[in-house]
């Protein structure tokens, strides 16, 4: 049995489960569960990354925060480790959302290793989205600031994966270079 292709199932067939209400904000309302797949894809396919608790927390990585799922039902199903890069990722949501914007800059460099996989993959992902993609009423300078406020995330995950710093600095030069 393969344990490793069982988890990143499991964990997608819940991920698409605890999100099937949830729709992206692009005009097309995309089912939500594009987004985490797309993670998965970018962590496999250009960040080489073999790991399959990384995987399986990159599908899983937005159900804390935006769906009812806990961290403890994430560890009885997927284990400590994998629920712990989920954790990782989360934001606060108790908190403005300024403060956990500013957060994400302060706290992206001391993340483990997997955690800033998992949001390297995100940031490339969201701004893929907004130049593919993106939310119907967005102007150019509210796209214009989530790029930069993403691009000040990213500077504290750098060293992990060359190829996806490469690919998150490739999106983000072509994103500025058409709102300028
Ligand atoms: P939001 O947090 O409201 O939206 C961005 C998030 O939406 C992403 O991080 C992503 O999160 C999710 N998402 C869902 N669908 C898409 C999609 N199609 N494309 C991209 N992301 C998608 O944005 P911000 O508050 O960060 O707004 C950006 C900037 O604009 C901020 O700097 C803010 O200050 C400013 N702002 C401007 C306003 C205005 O001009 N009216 C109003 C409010 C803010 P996930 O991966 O978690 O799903
Ligand atoms: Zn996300």
């Amino acid at each position: 049995m393969n344990t490793d292709l069982i988890l990143i199932l499991d964990a997608a067939a819940f991920a698409a489960r605890k999100h099937r209400q949830q729709r992206r904000k692009d005009a097309e309302a995309s089912p939500y569960i594009n987004h985490p797949l797309a993670l998965a894809d970018i962590l496999a396919r250009e960040g080489g990354i073999d790991d399959a608790r990384t995987i399986a927390a990159a599908l899983l990585h937005d159900t804390i925060e935006d769906t009812e799922t806990t961290v403890e039902e994430l560890e009885a199903r997927f284990g400590k480790r994998v629920a712990a890069i989920v954790f990782e990722v989360t934001d606060d949501k108790s908190l403005p959302k300024d403060e956990r914007k500013r957060l994400q800059i302060n706290k992206a460099a001391s993340k483990s290793r997997e955690a800033k996989l998992v949001k390297l993959a995100d940031k490339i992902s969201n701004l893929r989205d907004l130049i593919s993609t993106p939310p119907a009423d967005w102007r150019d300078a509210r796209k214009m600031e989530y790029f930069q406020w993403a691009n000040e995330v990213v500077s504290g995950l750098r060293g992990v994966n060359a190829s996806l710093e490469a690919a998150f600095d490739e999106v983000y030069a072509l994103g500025m270079a058409a709102m300028k």
